[in-house]
């Protein structure tokens, strides 16, 4: 079927009221990012759909970029006729044929906004039904959920039709929201809080900590894959590298061990907030899951949040570790997410980290280390660079290094 255009619903964007224009531009713009090598759709947008007239270019492919793009409720193919009856029958018919399977029902559903049209919207009805039943031998009608719901919709300038409905993924345009910064590491948690933030209309700058030579160049390159997998929602992400080795190293010499946790994560917490500050960010956001670790416990959230009053998003905080991966299993980062580098913390993990640090004690042993010159070091440490979908990191080093042996 040479469907013309794209029809859009958007999702709960419709019930924002004075916003709404906001969000019909933001989904607009991201729509527009992610079909960036089809130059010649061209979007039309309106308070309640938005239309991607596809002028020759592929239904198929184009449907394939709108499927994780948040904001969008579900979308038809739709196709563009003139306003003559035999026409919008004989379509109607072909279109059906192309996707019915033996046993289907089917319902037509019109409306008609050029009054002058022959047919009102019973008659549409009426004569497009009888149509679709003649020409497809064994198809029947069912007015209560069809398996085909065929649309048919008559405005001034032509005909649309459509049968096709397609979920979308929900949720709000990215960027609709305002920025985030998200604490990336490379583990299963925060590729999923990621994930989330981005549903709920967040843009997301990936945080990533890394301490080399402890950590390896692979570490670093698992958190960026874990990115590039982020990037089918938004188009690019920018990726924020923190040399982390000379704050681990220092708190590890001046620090008891069973403070070097709390400490540790004070410390991206407040560079994190730094980093956000000078990328006009309005949130924090981290894979912290209340109890997993030592460092999720509702007492260490308590001295680890104390640095700063920036709002930190926790989107996995309630959910059980199965849950999560779920999630993660949709958004294809758990496999990656399980390779074996490691990171950090657990290069630096202390044998008793304490599950109730205590405020006093924390800021006692903070006095120790040159808290401000070390964090102004690593701020002039950080790296910036754009991942894009098209990016590959591990497997690309993992291929040259097989053709080495
Ligand atoms: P994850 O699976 O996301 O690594 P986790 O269960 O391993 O989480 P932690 O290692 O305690 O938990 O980290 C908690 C959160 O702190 C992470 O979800 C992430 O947001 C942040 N974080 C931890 N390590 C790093 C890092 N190296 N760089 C950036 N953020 C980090
Ligand atoms: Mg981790």
């Amino acid at each position: 079927m040479k469907y013309t255009e794209i029809m859009i619903r958007y999702g709960e964007l419709s019930t924002k009221g004075k916003n709404r224009k906001l969000f019909i531009s933001q989904l607009a713009h991201i729509i527009k990012k992610s079909l960036h090598e089809f130059e010649e759709v061209k979007i039309q947008s309106d308070r309640d759909r938005m239309h991607l007239i596809l002028n020759g270019a592929d239904a198929q492919e184009v449907m394939k970029r709108l499927t994780p793009i948040f904001g969008i409720q579900s979308f038809s193919p739709v196709i563009r006729i003139e306003k003559n009856e035999d026409i919008i029958r004989q379509t109607a018919i072909d279109m059906v044929k192309d996707i019915w399977q033996e046993g289907q029902t089917f319902k037509v559903q019109s409306r008609r906004s050029d009054k002058k049209f022959v047919w009102d919207s019973n008659d549409i009805n009426r004569e497009v039904g009888e149509a679709i039943f003649e020409g497809i031998p064994g198809i029947t009608v069912k007015m209560v959920q069809p398996d085909i719901r065929v649309e048919v919709e008559v405005r001034e300038e032509a005909a649309y039709l459509s049968c096709l409905t397609i979920y979308g993924a929900a949720g709000l345009p990215v960027g609709s929201s305002g920025k985030g910064m998200l604490m990336l590491s490379g583990g299963i948690d925060s590729p999923v809080a990621g994930y989330l933030a981005l549903k709920r209309g967040m843009e997301i700058e990936a945080v990533h900590f890394y301490s080399p030579p402890y950590t390896s160049e692979k570490a670093l390159q698992k958190a960026k894959d874990l990115t590039v997998k982020l990037t089918p929602y938004v188009g690019g992400i920018q990726f924020i590298t923190v040399p982390f080795t000379e704050i681990q190293e220092e708190i590890k010499r001046s620090v008891p061990s069973s403070y070097w946790m709390t400490i540790t994560r004070r410390f991206m917490l407040r560079l994190t907030d730094l980093i956000r500050e000078q990328r006009h960010g309005l949130a924090i956001v981290n894979g912290e899951s209340l109890g997993q670790v030592a460092s999720q416990t509702m007492h260490s959230m308590l001295a680890i949040n104390e640095v700063t009053t920036t709002p930190i998003i926790r989107p996995v905080i309630t959910m059980d570790k199965s849950e999560i991966i779920e999630i993660a299993e949709k958004i294809d980062t758990f496999e990656l997410a399980i390779q074996p580098f490691e990171d950090c913390c657990t290069i630096f993990a202390p044998p008793e980290p304490k599950t109730k640090p205590k405020l006093d004690k924390v800021l006692h042993y903070e006095e120790r280390v040159d808290v401000e010159a070390l964090i102004k070091r690593a701020m002039a440490g950080i790296k910036i660079e754009e991942i894009k979908s098209s990016d590959v990191f591990l497997n690309e080093t993992t291929d040259e290094m097989d053709e080495l042996f």
